[in-house]
């Protein structure tokens, strides 16, 4: 299902499935922000077309990292627009050019959720623009600013948009669905916990008002809401177990160690629909402890 929503006078939200959004901001020249798997490209089409927009109207496409649920469909984009700039940080963009180590990577991630991703082309160097904190994207009266975001992935960014007092978050500050609480996103293999934590000191010194996830959808934030210290607690809470864990059973076998995860946060078990995104970023988290 695609949902297509505006949510300010230059930013409107487009949503694959309700669990992937992209965003395109509007003034003299266009961005998207990320633009979900190679499947996704379809109703990427047919949602620019709703906002009267077509490939060849983007200026920018802005990954906020290469995750193929945030830059799959990028090759099939710069197919259907020579001229479109891709901005990505430098430690993802060679992935995009050459993805077979990118696609290698998802394939033991996914398992058999692999082949419905679709088949990502790769992304010709000319249309790459490699960015990284303190860079901008100029949209005529209004930018974006880039901040370096590492934790989730070695090569994450977001966008902040000062104009608004929004920021891109990518997977940077996790999940939030609907009435579901906020949750982290911690897979395999570039999890690294300090670094999630600088990364949402970062994005919290920013002080924006509304945080506009790629899981999924836009936030308000209350000024009584503890969004960043709950995101930074969960982060140590999760390691935290996950150690324990491996502590008392090293080598323990992963759908064990899920199992005793789950009774340990047992809080986690009123939302079985995210069991799979919580099972990765116990994933993560393991190989993360493991690689110490
Ligand atoms: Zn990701």
């Amino acid at each position: 299902m695609l949902t297509v929503e505006n949510i300010d006078a230059r930013t409107v939200s487009i949503t694959f499935d309700g669990y992937r959004t992209c965003y395109v901001v509007r003034d003299r020249k266009t961005v998207l922000v990320d633009c979900g798997y190679p499947s996704d490209h379809p109703g990427l089409l047919a949602g620019l077309d709703r906002l009267g927009l077509d490939p060849g109207s983007i200026d920018y496409l802005a990954l906020t990292h290469i995750h193929l649920d945030h830059a799959g469909g990028a090759g099939c984009l710069t197919r259907l627009n020579p001229e479109l700039i891709v901005c990505v940080h430098g430690r993802g963009s060679r992935h995009l050019v050459d993805p077979a180590r990118l696609l290698h990577a998802a394939a033991r991630v996914y398992g058999e959720r692999f082949a419905a991703i679709g088949a990502m082309l790769p992304v010709p160097e000319g249309n790459l623009k490699t960015i990284d904190s303190g860079d901008t994207i100029e949209l005529g009266a209004s930018h974006l600013e880039v901040h370096y975001t590492p934790g989730h992935a070695k090569h994450h960014v977001i966008f902040h948009d000062p104009f608004a007092a929004a920021v891109f978050t990518g997977d940077a500050l996790g999940l939030k669905i609907a009435d579901q609480p906020n949750f982290i996103l911690t897979p395999p293999s570039d999890y690294d916990k300090c670094q999630s934590v600088d990364s949402i000191n970062r994005i919290e010194a920013l002080k924006p008002k509304r945080i506009n996830f790629a899981h999924c959808g836009t936030y308000c934030l209350n000024p009584r809401e503890r969004i960043f210290e709950d995101l930074k607690q969960a982060h140590e809470q999760w390691t935290r177990c996950v150690t324990a864990i491996l502590n008392e059973t090293p080598g323990i076998e992963t759908q064990a160690m899920w199992k005793l995860f789950l009774k340990q946060q047992p809080y986690l078990q009123r939302y079985p629909d995210r069991h799979a995104s919580f099972l990765l970023s116990v994933r993560g988290i393991r190989t993360y402890i493991e690689s110490k």
